[in-house]
């Protein structure tokens, strides 16, 4: 072993991921702040933006005292880096600083839907409710249900649940992007003895942060808005509870669904510029929103506009602060019209996701069969807001 080597084990060695962590969130920062330099601390190297590992496995200790049987592994013995399934210093440096944003404890997965898979493998709920959402969950839930004998319900059935099981609200919902009240859902479960997952994907930090409104879990995929440059799959559950996350860590390893390495570098890439992005597509959404709204009877072919922004409801107020979801849906007049408006853009692409830099439109029912055939879910970007605001009212048919 070089000289370099043995330092930066014995660097490792001596600051201990947890206790680190536990100094820093005491001391919080403000969000960008955060982004940037939430994980600086992490043992390392002296490079200013992370380095890749690649490595699938890492040198045990020297010291033969310290070493113990992998039957005998506690989450404190991931803390090194052992394989890379197990945790590695990339996927180490996301659950930092996400954890820090949202003021909890995260775990990091390779996609959304393998998060909400580990969150109900975790809780192992008996019955679970979710509200009617994206798609891909329910897939997730029905999948768990084959596996395991869950009931599913609806969220009007939340009096059904007991003690132990959960209620999955998606919220903003997809495709509309409308706004459900946390609070009164994390009551509603609470009162049953069930805890309560936010998909918070549509809204990510800072327009909400559910555990102030009493959610348990918090999910997102990472692979939007997150990771914002539509170029990686990743997803994040984060734990109120220090105790969940290790039992998540621990189970992860066996459903072998950890974030890649590579993924997980792009992935505090994009973190340096999260409020950024985020503010700058919120702000542009806002201003789309409004102008379809108020120049509708001058738009031939808009029929009508779906969003959280035009929602009166007073909880929203307080769950959704500093703004709304960058995402929106419109209905065409016709289904013809509907499927022509992509093709008529130059500045969205038609394609399926959300959150990137880039805006993103879809004729949903490509999707999602039960949506409208009239619906088009738009995903705003960063461009420039009066080239977009352009496109949209030449493609609606606006002079
Ligand atoms: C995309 C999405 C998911 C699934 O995430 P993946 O990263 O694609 O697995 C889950 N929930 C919502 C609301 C989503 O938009």
């Amino acid at each position: 072993m070089s000289h370099c080597e043995h330092h930066y084990y014995k660097t490792r060695a001596s600051q201990p991921y947890l206790a680190t962590l536990n100094l820093i969130k005491t001391n919080m920062t403000g969000f960008a702040t955060t982004t940037i330099h939430g994980a600086d601390h992490l043992p390392g190297v002296a490079d200013v933006v992370q380095p890749i590992h690649i490595s699938t496995n890492f040198k045990y200790s020297e010291n033969p005292e310290a070493l113990k049987k992998a039957i005998d592994f506690t989450v404190e013995d991931l803390e090194n880096n052992v394989y890379s399934r197990c945790g590695h210093s990339n996927s180490k440096a996301v659950e930092e600083i996400v954890g820090k944003l949202l003021g909890g404890n995260a775990v990091v997965y390779n996609s959304g839907l393998s998060a909400l898979f580990a969150a109900v493998v975790g809780l192992n709920p008996k019955k679970v409710a979710l509200n009617h959402g994206y798609h891909g969950c329910r897939g997730v839930l029905n999948l768990f249900t084959r596996v395991g004998g869950a009931e599913i319900f609806d969220l009007d059935n939340i009096d059904q649940l007991g003690k132990g099981d959960l209620v999955v609200l998606e919220t903003p919902v997809n495709p509309d992007g409308t706004v459900s009240d946390i609070q009164k859902y994390a009551d509603l479960a609470h009162k049953q003895g069930a805890l309560l997952l936010v998909d918070s994907t549509f809204a990510p930090p800072p327009l909400q942060y559910p555990f102030n409104q009493g959610a348990d879990v918090i999910m997102h995929s990472a692979t939007k808005f997150f990771g914002g440059h539509s170029d990686l799959l990743a997803g994040i559950l984060v734990l109120k509870s220090k105790e969940l996350q290790n039992k998540l860590l621990i189970d992860r390893m066996y459903l072998g669904t950890i974030i890649g390495s590579l993924e997980a570098n792009l992935l505090v890439r994009s973190l340096r510029t999260f409020e950024l992005r985020v503010v700058r597509q919120v702000e542009n959404a806002k201003k789309i929103v409004d102008f379809l709204v108020e120049n509708k009877d001058s738009l031939p072919d808009l029929a009508s506009v779906t969003h959280g922004s035009l929602q009166t409801e007073e909880f929203i107020k307080t769950q959704m602060p500093n703004g709304h979801s960058p995402v929106f849906t419109f209905k065409a007049k016709s289904e013809q019209i509907a499927k022509s408006i992509p093709s008529k853009l130059k500045f969205f692409h038609h394609a399926t996701s959300l959150g990137g830099v880039e805006s993103l439109i879809e004729w949903r029912v490509m999707s999602d069969d039960t949506a409208s055939p009239l619906l088009l879910r738009v995903s705003v970007g960063v461009e420039n807001v009066e080239d977009l605001i352009g496109d949209l009212k030449a493609a609606l048919g606006g002079k």
